[in-house]
C-alpha cells in the first residue's frame, strides 16, 4: 500500500532519546506532511467505520492527536486517558507496571456509560502495558473494548501477546 509507504518514511527515528539506548519513533514529523497524516487518519476511519463504535479513547499524549479525527469521522465520542492529577473531574484509575515503579492511567467518571463499544488509539505499542492499563479502565466501568489500534508496533517488545485475545491493529510493525 503507498500510503503505508508513504506513513513510514514520515516518522522519524531519534536515537538516544529520551534516555542512551532508545531508538525514539517520532510522529511529529508525520503531523508535518499533512498528506500522509490525512492517509493516517483514512486508514483508521476505513477501518472503523460503521463499526458501531461509539467511543474513542485516546491515550496521553499522542493518542490525543490521532483519536479526535477518528472520533468525529467515525460519529464517535472522544474520551482523553490521561496522566495522574490531570483530569479536573472525578475520576477513576489503573495502575500498570514501567521498567522501573508504575505509572497511572485516568479517566473521567461518567464519560462512559456500561455497554458502549470503544476503539483504544495510541500513536505506538512497546510493552503493551500502557494499553493494557487502558482497557482495564474501560472494561471496569462495563465498556466493551472492540479493538486496540496504533500507528507504530515495536513487534520484538511482544505488547500484542501481552494484550491477550484483545484485537491490535497497527498500520506499521517495526523491530
Ligand atoms: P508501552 O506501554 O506499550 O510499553 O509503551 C507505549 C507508550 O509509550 C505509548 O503511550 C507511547 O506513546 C510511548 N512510547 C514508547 N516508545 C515510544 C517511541 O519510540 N515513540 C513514541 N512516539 N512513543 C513511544
Amino acid at each position: 500500500d503507498e500510503r503505508i509507504a508513504r506513513i513510514s518514511s514520515a516518522i522519524r527515528i531519534i536515537p538516544n532519546f529520551p534516555k542512551p539506548g532508545i531508538l525514539f519513533q517520532d510522529i511529529t514529523t508525520l503531523l508535518l506532511d499533512p498528506k500522509a497524516f490525512k492517509d493516517t487518519i483514512d486508514l483508521f476511519v476505513e477501518r472503523y467505520k460503521g463499526k458501531d463504535i461509539s467511543v474513542v479513547a485516546g491515550i496521553e499524549a499522542r493518542g490525543f492527536i490521532f483519536g479526535p479525527p477518528i472520533a468525529l469521522a467515525i460519529g464517535a465520542k472522544f474520551v482523553p486517558m490521561r496522566k495522574p492529577k490531570k483530569l479536573p473531574g472525578e475520576v477513576i484509575s489503573e495502575e500498570y507496571s514501567l521498567e522501573y515503579g508504575t505509572d497511572k492511567i485516568e479517566m473521567h467518571v461518567g464519560a462512559v456509560q456500561a455497554g458502549e463499544r470503544a476503539l483504544v488509539i495510541d500513536d505506538l505499542i512497546a510493552t503493551g502495558g500502557t494499553l493494557c492499563a487502558a482497557i482495564r479502565l474501560l472494561e471496569r466501568v462495563g465498556v466493551q473494548v472492540v479493538e486496540c489500534a496504533c500507528v507504530i508496533e515495536l513487534a520484538d517488545l511482544k505488547g500484542r501477546e501481552r494484550l491477550g485475545d484483545k484485537p491490535l491493529f497497527v498500520l506499521i510493525s517495526s523491530d
